[in-house]
């Protein structure tokens, strides 16, 4: 064992299934977009989460609502209501100008959540007995079987088969895929509005317009994955809005509970949502108080459009900087909102390597594939510490 390494390093090796390869940082405290290592080290946080920390750690009005709700009731299953579900499944329906909400836990649970409901939909509305859904290649909506049956990135799927079948994935960005893949069986289609863990990828213009007329053309749900775009992380409340796309169903996760506890939820119109009757689908957390809570003042922070604006503005920033890397070590930069894809020149360095030099400079970003780092700080972070960090990434690649 290496003796360099903190204590904790060594505990999680031991003990814990190397599903991840973390940076060898151990965090101990955290406030705003800063977080500190266990010998008192300050970082800043150019991941937050993969953006489940949108609203920055230890933000003082989700922690208020959490702190309040500990107590006074966690949990109580859904055998019987609480008095903070109904409040929080109105506002978040009123936010996202829909009429229901299912409450879920995780992002993969919300996807599995909407691929059942669309299925059901699909049997029950269009009779149709094996309903097919189309997803896009690059993919990433979770690690659940179904989930990682379509995907496309073998670290993620071989080894875990046998896989659930009824999904055909075409190339993304491109509506004529879609539309030659789709058939009579074809009840949804599923996409990220922006690629996340395939490094940021923006479709073109055309593609969710695209896909909702297609959607409406055949009488196919859009489903939306907003798990890591969506909650202001654009700029915009859900991603889907730079092309003025509505989807049918609206995947949310991660932000949604504020960085303090899993919240996700399927949220939609009633003659959809409407196909889930008592018995058919649930979760024991699902929808808990605590959860609910923390969720609600998610939802309220979100209302008058200042987190959205702020990552906006930011973004502006952010990505004006990186471009200005471009032949300097960065080969490409794809920016929305406060959130970036950075591909360095693979000939330089892979993106852990860049993710290593920046952690030992200060700054915590994670690489995507390849020699592609994210960054997606928290939303209140500065324009001037976003400007350090670029600073210090420009150094990093001038030192490689
Ligand atoms: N969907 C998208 C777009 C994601 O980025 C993620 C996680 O990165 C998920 C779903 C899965 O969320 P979770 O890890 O909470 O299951």
């Amino acid at each position: 064992t290496d003796r360099t390494l903190p204590d904790e390093i060594e505990l999680e090796d031991e003990f814990v299934a190397h599903n991840y390869h973390p940076l060898p940082v151990v965090i101990a405290e955290a406030e705003g977009a800063w977080v500190t290592d266990v010998t008192g080290r300050r970082y800043l946080d150019c991941l937050a989460a993969y953006s489940a920390v949108n609203f920055g750690h230890c933000n003082p009005i989700v922690t208020a609502a959490a702190k309040e709700q500990l107590d006074r009731v966690t949990l109580v299953g859904r055998a019987f209501r609480s008095d903070r579900l109904g409040p929080f499944a109105a506002e978040l329906c009123e936010l996202a100008g829909k009429e229901m909400m299912l409450p879920m836990n995780t992002g993969a649970e919300a996807v599995e959540s909407g691929i059942k409901v669309a299925r059901k939909w699909g049997h029950e509305v269009k009779g149709i007995e094996n309903p097919s859904i189309i997803v896009a290649a690059g993919n990433f909506h979770g690690r659940t079987i179904s989930i990682v049956s379509f995907s496309d990135d073998p670290d993620a799927r071989v080894g875990f088969g046998p896989y659930t079948p009824g999904f055909r994935t075409v190339r993304y960005g491109d509506v004529e895929a879609v539309r030659a893949a789709c058939d009579e069986t074809t009840v949804a289609v599923l996409v990220e509005p922006v690629q996340g863990e395939a490094g940021i990828i923006i479709p073109p213009d055309d593609y969710l317009p695209g896909l909702r007329a297609l959607c409406d053309e055949r009488q196919m749900l859009l489903i939306c994955d907003e798990i890591q775009a969506g909650l202001a992380r654009t700029g915009t409340t859900f991603a889907s809005q730079h092309w003025g796309v509505e989807p049918d169903l609206y995947l949310l996760g991660k932000a949604l509970g504020g960085g303090v506890v899993p919240v996700s939820a399927v949220v939609g119109n009633r003659d959809v949502l409407g196909v889930l009757r008592p018995g058919q689908h649930g979760s024991t957390f699902g929808g808990n108080p605590l959860g609910a809570a923390v969720g609600l003042s998610v939802v309220r922070m979100l209302a008058d459009g200042s987190w959205q604006q702020r990552a906006a503005e930011l973004g502006t920033v952010l990505g004006d900087a990186l471009r200005g890397l471009i032949g300097q070590g960065v080969t490409a930069v794809r920016c929305i909102g406060l959130w970036a894809g950075i591909d360095i020149d693979p000939a330089l360095a892979t993106g852990r390597e860049v993710s290593e030099r920046l952690m030992e400079r200060g700054i915590l970003v994670k690489d995507t594939h390849g020699s592609t780092i994210r960054m997606a700080p928290p939303l209140v972070v500065t324009a001037e510490e976003i400007t350090w960090a670029v600073n210090q990434l420009a150094e990093v690649l001038v030192d490689l």
